[in-house]
């Protein structure tokens, strides 16, 4: 017999009463509902030529052309206006009770929706420094200009662009938070980007899974699944 996701729902909600310590892993389908498209599925078309953010969010873009960086993250990653939703701020809510987040948006909505405890495992959008100086810059000046006004030093925002590492302590946290939850909720997140990904395999054999998602992600083993608009799901939630 199939359960119907209101059923589902209902082992939900007593998973989370019962869990002692969650850690909840998110991406880019959360903050869809905040209006901030997926930069992933965004293309920069430059001299007619169509490039892929994995392209446009290296390295040697953003150190040999500058312009061509600045343009793609502005048109497409920076949403200043943009309010947490819902799931952000029920995640709050519960992370400030028992739980830690670890999330791969850069957007900063999770702070926003005052949770105290966010690992953003692919940085923040709004930490801008320049490459040259490392002086803090504010998100008005780097919009202007992707050169410090000081020593023409190439601006950058503090986000894990395509070929670099993650931070060693965020992935030693991430690890240790993983690994110390007795429940695990995935959202928004086709859970493919590594090595966001294999945090999973650090989780103790009887951690309770769930995935709240529109797709199901790749290995579902042993996972609870509730494929709907996530933010219908957490309307249903009593966080
Ligand atoms: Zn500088």
């Amino acid at each position: 017999m199939t359960e119907t996701n209101d059923e589902k729902i209902i082992q939900l909600q007593k998973d989370l009463d019962n869990a002692k310590h969650i850690t909840y892993l998110t991406g880019a389908g959360v903050s869809t509902h905040s209006n901030i498209p997926d930069y992933r599925s965004k293309t920069g078309i430059y001299n007619g030529v169509s490039e892929s953010p994995e392209v446009l969010l290296s390295e040697d873009t953003l150190y040999h052309h500058p312009e061509k960086f600045h343009d793609f993250v502005m048109k497409n990653m920076y949403f200043p206006n943009a309010k947490p939703n819902l799931i952000h701020e029920k995640i709050a809510a519960s992370c400030n009770q028992k739980g830690q987040l670890i999330t791969q948006n850069v957007d900063g909505l999770d702070k926003k929706a005052g949770n105290k405890h966010v690992i953003e495992f692919h940085g923040n959008l709004y930490d801008i420094y320049c490459t040259k100086c490392h002086e803090k810059i504010s998100y008005e000046e780097y919009k202007k200009s992707y050169l410090h006004e000081k020593d023409n030093g190439i601006i950058r925002p503090g986000i894990v662009l395509y070929g670099e590492a993650i931070d060693q302590k965020k992935l030693i946290d991430s690890v240790n938070a993983v690994s110390s939850s007795d429940m695990i909720v995935i959202c928004g997140t086709s859970f493919v980007v590594y090595p966001f990904a294999q945090l999973l395999s650090y989780r103790q054999p009887d951690t309770k899974i769930w995935v709240l998602n529109n797709t199901r992600i790749v290995n579902n083993d042993g996972v609870n699944s509730i494929i709907d608009d996530a933010l219908a799901t957490f309307s249903k939630l009593k966080i």
